[in-house]
């Protein structure tokens, strides 16, 4: 299977006529071949991006709604196939891409319908003059997506990006393109205007960097890690890009004595494992208050070892494989950090598989104590199935290790005393916080993280803003 960039309305091979694999995770099987495209490619998508925005930006907020709900509409028709390539794609188990992935891949598109269709007239009265706000679209997009989630966080650019009138050039990861795909062909299925949605398969180097740097380029939501955000960051600063980075993590759970201490452990379970480990919300560092760190510790231990892991298509599946051999190692040489820095494996080392997973990238969830809170693995985003346990004694000593890292995207909080819970969050550095919860998602909030986890907001408003340009015309009427 041969999978096509998606320009001015066509799907054409790459100009280099080269091409890149796409493995599977599960079994390190060929999936597919994708375009390594490069800067000819970008050149053409920003091209017709380019030419389709009069015309675009010219639709009323009505209209592009409408578009949305038809993509959304589409979409959905294709939930189970959503699902299916996703899980192939990324290793996640099926029911997780059906729940998560399918699930707000479409809600994704119903939302921001919404939300647009719904933009009143903002206006300012003064004394003898009125203000009034108008929102223009920012020119031509360009939107670069990771391979943890990849139709999930696609379109929660390309829906509200659109939906503002402005055009764009998709860059998704190079190890996921499936869905990306399965999106190009429902934009042409529903007959979008061509030239407004683009994709441009390929690498980071080849494909993304000059999407960055492309001078048609006005604006940059980018979602991945933070060394290539900072990359990212430069080359889109020097032509004074509007700049939008979600960057990674190193989240904290922390966990009073006080917690309801059963539901707290299926929780921090959820949140230290879910995709494997390879969300960006993760909790990977666990703070467990001492009177109950022992408790805490055996009940954890007993719900991580009962997760079953293997065939990502197996509806029992509760952990898949990592995304790349790359990544395995990278994981596996953090546990290798974690036993040279003194720390002890509760649990861990690798699943017993068929021989068809003897190829892919399996690891069995790891849960490290007795590490120092300032060692790397504890400090660093390892992005896997990997979670360190710290014990604190009082609420300052858990919100000081909360926030020893450079990271600063989220963490949860886990108390009976919801005061409590709400001044500890309040002196968390982190742009989110769950309080007996994780990744309870209301779209209209705002989602983003401080320090090395990213620059601005998107969800709801946030989004709205970011893809577009506030404008005051100010009249005087006396
Ligand atoms: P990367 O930073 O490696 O890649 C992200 C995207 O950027 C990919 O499409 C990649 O292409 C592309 N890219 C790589 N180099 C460049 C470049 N020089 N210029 C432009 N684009 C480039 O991240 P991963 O894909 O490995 O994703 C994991 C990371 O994403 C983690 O750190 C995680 O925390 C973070 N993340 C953050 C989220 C948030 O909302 N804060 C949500 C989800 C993930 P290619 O891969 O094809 O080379």
């Amino acid at each position: 299977m041969n999978i096509l960039n998606y320009i001015s309305g066509k799907f054409v091979e790459p100009e280099s006529g080269e091409w890149l694999e796409d493995l599977s995770p599960a079994t390190g099987e060929k999936i597919a071949l994708i375009p390594k495209s490069n800067h000819h490619d970008i050149n053409k998508a920003v091209d017709a991006a380019r030419k389709a925005l009069p015309a675009w930006s010219s639709l009323t907020n009505l209209d592009r709604a409408s578009w949305l709900n038809k993509i959304a509409d589409k979409l959905e028709s294709k939930y189970e196939e959503i699902a299916e390539l996703e899980s192939k794609d990324t290793g996640k188990p099926i029911s997780l891409a059906r729940e998560v992935d399918a699930y707000r891949s479409v809600k994704n598109f119903r939302f921001f319908a919404e939300m647009i269709r719904d933009i009143g007239v903002e206006k300012y009265e003064m004394e003898d003059a009125t203000n009034r706000v108008i929102y223009k679209p920012v020119g031509v997009g360009a939107l670069i997506t990771p391979w943890n989630l990849p139709l999930y966080l696609l379109s929660w650019k390309v829906a509200p990006a659109i939906g503002m009138g402005n055009t764009v050039v998709c860059k998704p990861s190079e190890m996921t393109p499936l869905t990306a795909d399965l999106l190009m062909k429902t934009i042409d299925e529903i007959g979008l205007p061509k030239g407004v949605v683009n994709l441009v398969h390929g690498d980071g180097i080849g494909a993304g960097s000059p999407l960055v740097s492309h001078q048609d380029v006005s604006l940059v939501s980018f979602t991945g890690g933070t060394s290539t955000g900072s990359i990212v960051a430069k080359s889109a600063s020097s032509s004074f890009k509007k700049l939008s980075l979600e960057l990674g993590g190193k989240n904290s759970s922390i966990i009073f004595d006080d917690c309801d201490l059963e539901n707290t452990v299926k929780g921090v379970v959820r949140s230290g494992f879910l995709n494997q480990g390879q969300v960006c919300l993760c909790g990977s560092r666990i703070l467990v208050q001492e009177d109950i760190y022992d408790e805490f510790i055996d009940k954890f231990i007993i719900e991580v070892e009962a997760m079953k892991i293997g065939d990502p298509s197996d509806e029992n599946t509760n952990l898949g494989a990592l995304i790349s051999p790359e990544h395995l190692s990278k994981v596996e040489e953090y546990i290798e950090i974690a036993k040279s820095e003194g720390g002890t494996i509760l649990t861990g080392g690798y699943p017993s598989l068929s021989e068809k997973y003897k190829n892919g990238n399996w690891i069995s969830p790891t849960v490290i104590a007795d590490l120092d809170v300032d060692s790397r693995c504890s400090t660093e985003e390892i992005f896997g199935p990997v979670v360190t346990i710290h014990k604190f004694s009082t609420e300052n000593e858990a919100i000081d290790i909360a926030n020893n890292t450079r990271y600063g995207l989220a963490g949860s909080i886990w108390t009976s005393d919801l005061e409590k819970g709400n001044r500890v969050a309040e002196s968390i550095h982190t742009g989110m916080i769950w309080i007996n919860t994780w990744l309870h998602r209301d779209l209209r909030v705002p989602f983003g993280g401080v320090k090395d986890s990213g620059v601005g907001r998107e969800g709801g408003k946030w989004s709205l803003s970011f893809f577009s340009e506030a404008m005051n015309i100010c009249t005087k009427n006396k």
